[in-house]
């Protein structure tokens, strides 16, 4: 298995690289930027060859962006929609830079103007993004997501949408977040609700689309729409869902990644229960 966290880039990008070799992770998921601002930090060679250093010295896999929280690619506020995207290119670029494949994102919302308006805002959203930002390589990865208020991605039809809606359908991967598709309404408590929420997952998407998971439990009730992520066995989802998850060899090769609280402190324990899920 190949399994992570999302880990802090305080005092430095390559910092990352360290927290994630200290919890002996062989993947890990980082923000380029405060995701709570728009602007970000313009990369300097400097920072990219630290951090390709480290990385190299250290010989970490997959390394994962997320977008920031701000981002609302399907947003039909003109200036929102301006500054989303121009983030999100700049973060495409920066990934491209540091030598990255995936950054995820979420969906967006439509703020009212309908599930349909956004879905295809979205799509307009990425074409311009691939004609535009200079980021060959980089597969943007949509997130499932809980769907509270009017955010899209809470079902996997929406998924589905975006990338058929857009011109460049092989430039996408998804990430499926367990405590997100729970709270949404795909139940994993048991081995046969694992079981048929990925047969809806290839049926609707195609597993060869998922490209990464966030492992979160779930402070959220099922069918809630409401996004509270809980330590590993704790929650609501259960210990099953992961051990499933861990020991299907159909995700053997995929990026697991936790997100889940008290990263400080409570990473190692949530990383130490998965690997003794692994039979
Ligand atoms: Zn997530
Ligand atoms: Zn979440």
């Amino acid at each position: 298995m190949i399994l992570g966290a999302h880990v802090s880039t305080a005092g430095g990008l390559h910092n990352a690289i360290k927290n994630g070799t200290d919890l002996e992770c062989d993947t890990i998921q980082i923000f380029l930027r405060n995701p709570h601002q728009w602007q970000g930090k313009p990369p300097t060679s400097e920072i990219v060859k630290k951090f390709i250093t480290a990385r190299s010295e250290v010989g970490l896999g997959e390394v994962i962006v997320h977008d920031i929280h701000l981002s609302n690619l399907a947003s039909p506020k003109i200036d929102v929609l301006k500054k989303s995207r121009q983030a999100f290119r700049e973060q495409m670029e920066f990934a491209q830079q540091l030598g990255l494949r995936y950054i995820v994102t979420h969906l967006g919302a439509h703020l009212g103007e309908g599930e349909t308006f956004g879905l295809q805002q979205l799509a307009d959203s990425f074409d311009f993004l691939f004609e535009n930002a200079d980021a060959p390589d980089i597969i943007p990865l949509l997130e499932t997501t809980a769907g509270q208020g009017t955010n899209l991605g809470y079902c996997f039809e929406h998924i589905r949408d975006v990338i058929g809606m857009s011109k460049y359908a092989e430039r996408f991967g998804v990430c499926l977040d367990t405590c997100h598709v729970f709270a949404a309404g795909y139940d994993m408590r048991t081995e046969s609700d694992c079981e048929a929420t990925f047969e809806q997952f290839d049926n609707i998407i195609g597993l060869n689309r998922l490209k990464a998971f966030h492992l979160n439990d779930a402070k959220s009730e099922y069918q809630s729409r409401v996004d509270r992520h809980e330590h590993i066995g704790e929650g609501n989802i259960g210990i099953t869902a992961f051990t499933y998850i861990l020991n299907d060899p159909r995700f053997a090769e995929t990026p697991l990644i936790i997100e889940t609280p008290e990263m400080k402190t409570m990473h190692e324990v949530n990383l130490s229960t998965l690997r003794g899920l692994k039979t």
